[in-house]
């Protein structure tokens, strides 16, 4: 027992320690890496399950540390959003989605772009505006950018996120409840929020195999969303027996590494020019 007592303390404490590592590290370069543009985004398409066709892509953000190499977002999304850096990180992806979706405007490609906005940026007072601006530094139309609102984002100020959720939509950017499912209280919200769709977390899909609950609780999920005619989309979709059986509970988005993981802009143009002739 006193040896297990010993092992357990090394064990927390090591953890401590990287802990503290990880932390001290973060403080001391992402503020650096956002002053210094180190960070890219990659794109991971969404089907259109009706069509086949793939009208929009999600940005999601890496860090290229010249230290460390490509760091994904579950590193330092987190500290990010403690720290209170996600307002300038965030405003750098919704300003380099606004570039990419000019880019795109101009070669004719018609593909929407959607961003991740957490918490503490929706209580930024500038994030309206910051938007309208990156609008119209690149000419394109706020129905070419798509924005995911976790329901964290909900809960911590209902009526600061309704009021922004409905400035967003009455400009024309559609609004996409993400991680649906995974929070609480997620039904409340949908009968108040003036949101576009619902995205059915990861978590769900990854268990319809085995897990008749989960195939019952995304069953219903729908139902209601096709009641408030929400649209729906699925995450992390993996395998053709998780799509048919989405396809099948009237799922009307797919996104997932069944079809493509998220890509730099220049893999993902190749991808669009052969997906689109299957
Ligand atoms: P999320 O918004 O739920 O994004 C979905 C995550 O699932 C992404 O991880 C994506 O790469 C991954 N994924 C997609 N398809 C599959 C699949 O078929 N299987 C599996 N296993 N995973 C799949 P990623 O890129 O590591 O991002 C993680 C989280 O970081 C995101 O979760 C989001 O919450 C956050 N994040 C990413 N970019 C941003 C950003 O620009 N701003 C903010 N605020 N958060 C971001
Ligand atoms: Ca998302
Ligand atoms: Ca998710
Ligand atoms: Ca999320």
């Amino acid at each position: 027992a006193k040896e297990e007592g010993r092992n357990t303390y090394r064990l927390f404490a090591l953890d401590m320690n990287e802990k503290v590592s990880k932390f001290v590290w973060l403080d001391t370069n992402l503020r650096k890496a956002i002053s210094e543009g180190q960070f890219e985004l990659h794109y991971q398409p969404k089907k259109n399950l009706k069509t086949g066709k793939t009208e929009s892509v999600e940005a999601l953000i890496r860090w290229n540390s010249p230290e460390r190499g490509l760091i994904s977002p579950l590193e330092f999304i987190p500290y990010a959003e403690e720290s209170g850096l996600i307002v300038p990180l965030g405003k750098w992806v919704m300003e380099e989605a606004a570039r990419q979706a000019g880019k795109w405007k101009q070669q004719g490609l018609k593909i929407r772009i959607a961003i991740n906005l957490s918490a503490r940026q929706l209580r930024s007072p500038e994030l309206i505006n910051e938007f309208k601006k990156a609008l119209l530094r690149e000419n394109i139309f706020p129905s070419m950018l798509d924005l995911e609102l976790t329901e964290s984002c909900l809960i911590e100020d209902e009526l600061l996120a309704l009021n922004l959720i409905k400035e967003f939509s009455d400009l024309g950017a559609e609004v996409h409840l993400d991680d649906f499912g995974t929070g609480y209280s997620s039904l409340s919200h949908l009968a108040r929020l003036p949101i576009d769709s619902i995205k059915l977390d990861r978590s769900f899909i990854h268990s319809i195999h085995n897990d008749i609950r989960a195939q019952r609780l995304l069953r219903s999920m729908v139902a209601v969303a096709q009641e408030l005619e929400l649209q729906v989309v699925a995450e992390g979709v993996e395998t053709q027996d998780q799509l048919e059986f989405l396809r099948g509970i009237g799922v009307d988005h797919a996104q997932g590494y069944l079809f493509a993981k998220p890509m730099r802009v220049a893999e993902l143009e190749v991808w669009m020019t052969h997906s689109s002739t299957l």
